[in-house]
């Protein structure tokens, strides 16, 4: 099974074989995450995107799956791109934040890929609670089997990883 770490910090500076984005549908890069990962990153990788939007994904990547790219200048080798659902109070999406986690491992499998760090998906512009989104991260890593030996959350602020803390002790 995986070790699971916590570090408070930036994605985009993670000495990990792949990154994950938590990017939008379109795949041209957006706020937050996406924003700093194109950024940093370097044209390369939006070069590849325009790519797979141009032979696989016509309509866009589908909410909940994942697909990889180079990382460009990021320290990582690859970034894999996964779309989160928007919150929404009136309908349950949390199989669709779970199936990004669960996707994002299945691609870092099929890289080759040892490490893997991951955003609090869903938990900024798409507004998703972060106790809620901490716990369903937890919860869906644990329990994919993957060959993947490091997984580690990256968490952008005190908040945040405050709450991946209690969810990673089992006390949410
Ligand atoms: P989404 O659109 O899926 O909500 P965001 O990128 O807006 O994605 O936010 C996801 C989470 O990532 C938020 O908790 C946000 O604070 C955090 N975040 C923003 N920038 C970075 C970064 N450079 N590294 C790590 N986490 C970040």
């Amino acid at each position: 099974m995986a070790e699971i770490s916590l570090v408070l910090g930036d994605i985009t500076e993670q000495r990990v074989d792949a990154v994950v984005n938590a990017a939008n549908s379109s795949l041209m890069g957006g706020g937050g995450v996406d924003g700093a990962i194109h950024r940093k990153g370097g044209p390369e990788i939006l070069a590849e995107c325009r790519e797979l939007r141009a032979s696989r994904y016509a309509g866009g990547l589908p909410t909940g799956q994942a697909v990889a790219t180079t990382a460009g200048r990021l320290p990582a080798r690859w970034v894999i791109h996964t779309v989160g659902p928007v919150y929404a109070r009136s309908e349950d999406r949390s199989h669709l934040l779970a199936s990004c986690y669960r996707e994002s491992l299945r691609v870092a499998d099929e890289l080759g890929a040892k490490s893997v760090a991951f955003p609090a998906i869903s938990t900024g512009i798409y507004g998703w609670p972060l106790d809620d989104g901490a716990r369903i991260a937890v919860e869906t890593v644990r329990e994919t089997p993957a060959e993947v030996a490091e997984i580690r959350f990256v968490l952008f602020d005190t908040t945040a990883y405050a709450h991946f803390g209690r969810a990673l002790s089992g006390s949410t």
